[in-house]
């Protein structure tokens, strides 16, 4: 063993973080048993709980029939309801602004269905130019729904020559040169390609200074970094549950609607019985009469069964706390983020993530060159049980979960880079 992985082991006996709570995949190659698992913000691992969840909704669902929606352990009606309130707590918001449901890019696009409202001269969209692609498709296709032309409409905003992160000046130099032009500003509030934390409270401010609406895609954000939705202002967002949330493969996502857009009349919405008010529903009446909460999004039965898994995830949350985990999550990437950098000066590495603890999220992005990161991706899983995940054409992604990833985990996977690239 050498003096590195000692030390990594000396840390992770010091700062353990809760990974026996889950299950950790076999390592598909190298010499250890159990996968460096640093894709927590792909899918989250399985807390060993859920097997237990998914069990006890099936016992009932055996049991009580159709009366499970009422009478079952964890009655199926208002499970949403109740896993709001955690969901909340996670990204800084009160239970009636946060509603579960439905998937991340069905839930953009109902949100800006309310709150991309282009009118005049003010129709554009501006998101990030590394915006994920789902986000990219779910507002060109709103910009066209509208009648508008996609390409003049949605603004990409890019990173000066040479950088990787956009500048927190940029942006807002941009919303006041051109703010009179935006309807809508839609950022990542993590960015998933370059681990970016980007300023959410000073962008929504001057969004909101420019006239525009703003919502935020906290895909790579909920459940790794600290937010305060409803203290920053923030018009909607939207995140899933399946990354640093470890609600399970096809988890709903979750949404955020600020208090002050809750009932709203003039608040334009796709409506469906579920969003109708829950005491009245089963009167069955022909016009939806909408909670005044983001409860009036929702359209369709719950999905019990993929919901199931979240009640012990994101128990694990309010058990630790995001400050606490936001905490170890930054010591993790500090960790690695070293390590790496004792490869970097040698090798073709370069880590794109901004280094400031107020300007990274929970991964640490790499730059490779000279080679595929699809190639040195499959290389460190089989050669090293080290799972990470590649963005053609050169960029891979590591990000260590506060929760579960040991000191242990990044050091695998610096040693392994070090071997390979
Ligand atoms: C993972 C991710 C998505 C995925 O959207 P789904 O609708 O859940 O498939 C969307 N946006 C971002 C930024 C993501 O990271």
């Amino acid at each position: 063993m050498t003096p590195d992985e000692t030390d990594a082991l000396r840390r992770d006996a010091e700062d353990p973080g809760h990974r026996s709570m889950f299950l950790v995949p076999p390592a598909s190659g190298g010499r250890y048993a159990e996968s460096a698992y640093l894709v927590g913000n792909s899918l989250g691992l399985q807390p060993r709980a859920v097997r237990d969840d998914l069990a006890a909704h099936l016992d009932d669902w055996a049991t009580l029939g159709v009366e499970g929606h009422w009478e079952a352990h964890e009655p199926w009606l208002t499970l949403p309801q109740r896993l709001a309130v955690p969901s909340a707590r996670i990204v800084g918001a009160r239970p009636a602004e946060t509603v579960v449901m439905n998937s991340l890019t069905v839930n953009l696009h109902l949100l800006m269905i309310s709150f991309y409202r282009p009118s005049g001269a003010r129709t554009r969209i501006v998101i990030e130019d590394a915006a994920f692609p789902s986000d990219s498709y779910a507002v060109r296709s709103q910009a066209a729904l509208h009648g508008l032309d996609p390409d003049a409409t949605v603004v990409r905003l890019r990173p000066r020559a040479g950088e990787d992160a956009l500048r927190t000046e940029d942006v807002t130099a941009f919303l006041r040169d051109e703010g009179d032009t935006v309807a809508l500003l839609l950022l990542g509030g993590v960015n998933y390609l370059t681990g970016e934390l980007v300023d959410i409270p000073a962008l929504t401010e001057a969004g909101h200074a420019a006239g525009a609406l703003v919502g935020w895609d906290l895909a790579h954000a909920a459940g790794s970094v600290e937010l305060r939705l409803h203290d920053w202002g923030v018009d909607f967002a939207a995140w899933c549950n399946y990354k640093y949330l470890n609600s399970g493969p096809g988890a709903p996502g979750s949404a955020f609607v600020h208090a002050r857009h809750l009932g709203d009349p003039a608040i334009r919405r796709l409506d469906g019985w579920w969003g109708t008010d829950e005491r009245t529903r089963f009167e069955m009446a022909p016009v939806s009469r909408p909670p005044a909460s983001a409860d009036a999004w929702q359209l369709s039965t719950p999905q019990t069964l993929a919901l199931a898994p979240m009640t012990s995830a994101l128990a694990l949350f309010d058990e630790v706390g995001m400050p606490a985990l936001r905490a170890r999550s930054l010591r993790l990437t500090e960790y690695l983020m070293d390590l790496l950098g004792s490869v970097t000066p040698h090798r073709p590495l370069e880590v794109i993530t901004p280094r400031a603890v107020d300007r990274r999220g929970g991964q640490v992005s790499v730059r490779v060159t000279g080679q595929s990161a699809g190639e040195l991706a499959k290389r460190l899983r089989f050669g090293h049980g080290v799972l990470v995940d590649s963005r053609e054409p050169d960029v891979i992604r590591l990000a260590p979960a506060a929760l579960y990833s040991s000191y242990h985990d990044c050091w695998r996977a610096a040693a392994a880079l070090a071997a390979l690239a």
